[in-house]
């Protein structure tokens, strides 16, 4: 695969669960965006790290979201605890990146496939 390979499936991955919880607002695709672009030195740099950029992209969008106001994303859905929390990305850095909600140490789903 080459690099642009990688941030395409990387943002298709991230897009789809942006989309699947209603907050691909242009700004947050704006967001989704700059944070593609910026991913691409890094792998660019690390070749070996292109399994993990999906992973990488996720986090970086969830941390900026939280950071411009844009909102917790994704919140948990999926567990009893009724506070709003939202999933994490395990493993922070590796392939096969997934989303967990930390609260109730349970494997939520695949990223891209919330
Ligand atoms: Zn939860």
């Amino acid at each position: 695969m080459t690099i642009d390979d990688v941030l395409f499936a990387a943002r298709a991955q991230v897009l789809r669960d942006l989309n699947t919880r209603g907050t691909d607002s242009a700004k947050v695709v704006d967001v989704l965006d700059q944070v593609v672009t910026e991913r691409r030195w890094w792998v660019e740099q690390w070749p070996d790290g292109a399994e993990f950029v999906a992973g990488q992209v996720a986090q970086d969008v969830q941390d900026r979201m939280l950071d411009g106001g844009l909102g917790r994303w994704p919140r948990c859905i999926a567990c009893d605890d009724t506070s709003p929390h939202e999933l994490r990305i395990e493993p922070e850095l590796g392939p096969e990146p997934h989303w967990v909600c930390e609260k109730a140490g349970m494997t939520v789903a695949a990223l891209g496939s919330l």
